[in-house]
């Protein structure tokens, strides 16, 4: 059978766009992006709390080949993130693309073609790509009494615009969304309770307004543009590097940023039980950093206390830990995503002789070849899998993908092939050398991280989520990866293999 459509990209954010843009330029233009939410921009359209910025500088974070020269602050607020995704939505042509408010519930791979369940629709396409993102499916803590709390209960992923003057605010959580939202809440609330687990490390942010005539300098002559991008990335590139990839070779290094925020703090808190609160004790970068300039400040602020001690249970009109009860009016939820139990796969995808995705990720260990494909699921593209995700700009990872995309495709159409499957050995070795890699050389597993409470860590206990490789290496291996790593079918042949193709194969 001819199927609907060439491909069918399975969400609306920087993933599938850079997804989508890269099948169109290998002529596959009868795409279907579907996203459960009701509009583009995946992260950048569903997170709307006050304070929200990008914390990667914004030169570095966007695609390379669509630099924006516009952006108004180094690092830019969460809307000029939305509009940009806008705007390459609109000169990629991708919005006739897409439908929203569409939630796929489960792909069947059928011998050629996929069939995926579109709310109540089936739709079939030779290809599929997920690009469901990392932190799309958000947390809401299990504590007890939770649902009994008559006051209003927020999620920082479905933020409703509230006036919360005068208001007593408790927020749960201390990562890298609430370090955004807490200074926020603090200008406004009457008393700000923040209920923290697991300090995080915080750096200074060289956030500045980027202004008018160096934006203008930026439209006028992009390669300045793009060697502030080469300097940022170079910067995230050392902190990943040293910080977390090398740290057997590099200590020195991750001890370092570990002062320089200990003397961020310092310099901002000046009460010692406050500061030793604040502080982590686990290693720097075996949970995701951030930056900022207020957060630590915030607490020394009269109405605005840090609460350690764990929380027992909520009630009607209040938070109770061992300390005390707190009565509060608003109760924010700053608790994050589920990965690993909800987010690999987003939802049931089930490949050749019935592999159930999840199911073979969980009994077999999280795995996929440089992050993209899984044996056992032909034409299938997970572009949210483990070890995808590499160095800190999470472009990086989207860019390096459409580069594999792009060796993956001309091999297969030189070939004259319709059919993609990543062979098993090529992934054994794979996973062999990351699982190599994260043991020898990263401070998840020699460094301190079993009080972290990270999410790069899965739910037994292995560091699966980023790339333990320099950027570099990861971008090489994307433009370079041995073609016969791949088994290639011809269209309409159903063997697996194509013999003799591979032998005269010429380099793409
Ligand atoms: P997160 O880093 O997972 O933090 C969740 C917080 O909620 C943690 O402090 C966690 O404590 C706490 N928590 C969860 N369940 C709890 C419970 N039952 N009781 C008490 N505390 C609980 O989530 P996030 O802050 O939303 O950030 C997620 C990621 O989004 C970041 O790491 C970053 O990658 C990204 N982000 C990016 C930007 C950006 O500008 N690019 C901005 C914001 C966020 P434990 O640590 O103890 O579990």
């Amino acid at each position: 059978m001819t199927p609907q459509y060439d491909a069918v990209v399975v969400g609306a954010g920087f993933g599938g766009m850079g997804a989508a843009i890269e099948l169109k330029r290998l002529g596959h233009h009868n795409l279907l992006i579907l996203e459960r939410e009701d509009d583009l921009g995946g992260t950048w359209h569903v997170n709307r709390y006050p304070g929200l910025a990008v914390d990667i500088p914004s030169s570095t974070y966007s695609y390379s080949f669509e630099p924006n020269p516009h952006w108004s602050r180094l690092f830019a607020p969460g809307e000029e993130l939305k509009r940009y995704a806008e705007h390459v939505a609109h000169k990629y042509d991708l919005r006739r693309s897409m439908r929203f408010c569409v939630a796929v519930t489960g792909a069947t791979w059928k011998d050629d073609h996929w069939e995926v369940v579109a709310g109540d629709e089936t739709v079939t396409a030779r290809y599929l790509v997920t690009a469901t993102g990392f932190l799309s499916q958000p947390k809401t803590p299990d504590i007890a009494g939770i649902e009994s709390f008559a006051g209003k209960v927020i999620h920082t992923a479905a933020w409703e615009p509230s006036d919360l003057t005068g208001k007593r605010v408790a927020i749960i959580g201390t990562g890298a969304t609430a370090v955004q939202l807490i200074p926020e809440l603090a200008k406004t609330a009457s008393d700000l309770t923040v209920y923290q687990r697991t300090p995080i490390w915080v750096s200074p942010k060289p956030d500045y307004p980027i202004p008018l005539a160096l934006r203008k300098l930026f439209a006028r002559l992009p390669f300045v543009q793009r060697t502030v991008r080469r300097l940022g990335s170079s910067i995230l590139e050392l902190m990943m590097i040293s910080g977390v990839v090398h740290y057997r070779q590099l200590r020195v290094a991750n001890r370092l940023a570990e002062r320089w925020c200990r003397a961020h703090l310092h310099r901002q808190v000046r009460d010692p039980e406050l500061r030793r609160k604040l502080t982590p004790d686990y290693s720097f970068g075996c949970k995701r950093p951030t930056f900022s300039n207020d957060y630590f400040r915030t607490f020394t602020q009269p109405h605005v206390h840090l609460e350690t001690s764990a929380i027992e249970r909520i009630d009607a009109s209040g938070v109770v830990t061992a300390d005390g009860r707190t009565e509060i009016d608003v109760l924010v939820l700053a608790t994050g995503f589920n990965l690993w139990d909800t987010n690999f796969p987003a939802f049931e995808v089930i490949g050749r002789d019935g592999r159930n995705l999840g199911a073979w990720w969980r009994q077999n260990r999280f795995q996929a070849y440089e992050g993209v494909t899984v044996p056992g699921f032909p034409n299938y593209l997970s572009l949210n899998s483990p070890y995808s995700y590499s160095g800190l700009s999470y472009f990086t990872t989207i860019e390096c993908q459409m580069t594999h995309m792009r060796r993956l495709f001309t091999a297969m159409h030189s070939r004259g092939a319709s059919v993609f499957e990543i062979t098993q050995r090529a992934n054994d070795e794979f996973l062999d050398r990351m699982r190599t890699k994260v043991a020898q050389n990263s401070v998840f597993s020699l460094g301190q991280c079993s009080t972290a409470r990270s999410y790069y860590f899965n739910q037994h206990g292995e560091a699966t989520l980023l790339r333990p490789t320099s950027t570099i290496s990861a971008h090489r291996a994307a433009a370079r990866f041995p073609l016969e790593h791949y088994d290639f079918t011809p269209r309409g042949s159903t063997q697996a293999v194509v013999e003799g193709l591979l032998d005269d194969a010429q380099p793409v």
